[in-house]
């Protein structure tokens, strides 16, 4: 999509350290880094959030959901524990509108978050 800077690091318009592609996902390190590890998780598709999520998206998300697993494995964060996030909306605190999953680890995290 136009204007969409993860659309642009999928695309490769847009520097981006990427850590996994294929044909449905792409993961990329964050660049305001709050963890060791802090990578973004997004499909390739431009869906705005989860409030555009339907049915027709579940193998999708199951996807990501286990590309998610293979590489907290490969950042050597399965046995520690880490944490999924998505914002969603201004009051969720979404800064950039093509659904995303932060996945971090490599250090204790808090609980709540603010
Ligand atoms: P949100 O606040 O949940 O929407 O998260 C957006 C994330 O995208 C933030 O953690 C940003 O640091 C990150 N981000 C924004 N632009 C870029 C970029 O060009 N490369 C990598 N990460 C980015």
């Amino acid at each position: 999509m136009a204007d969409c800077i993860f659309c642009g690091i999928i695309e490769g318009s847009i520097p981006a350290e990427k850590v996994y592609e294929d044909e449905l996902v792409t993961a990329f390190k964050d660049i305001h880094a709050q963890a060791p590890v802090h990578l973004l998780v997004i499909p390739n598709q431009h869906i705005p959030s989860i409030q555009q999520v339907g049915e027709e998206d579940s193998e999708l998300l199951g996807r990501i959901f286990s590309v998610m697993n293979r590489l907290a494995v490969d950042e050597g964060l399965a046995e520690r524990g880490y944490r999924i996030v998505n914002n969603c909306g201004d009051e969720g605190g979404q800064t950039v509108h093509h659904i995303h999953f932060h996945l971090l680890g490599g250090r204790s995290l808090t609980w709540p978050p603010g």
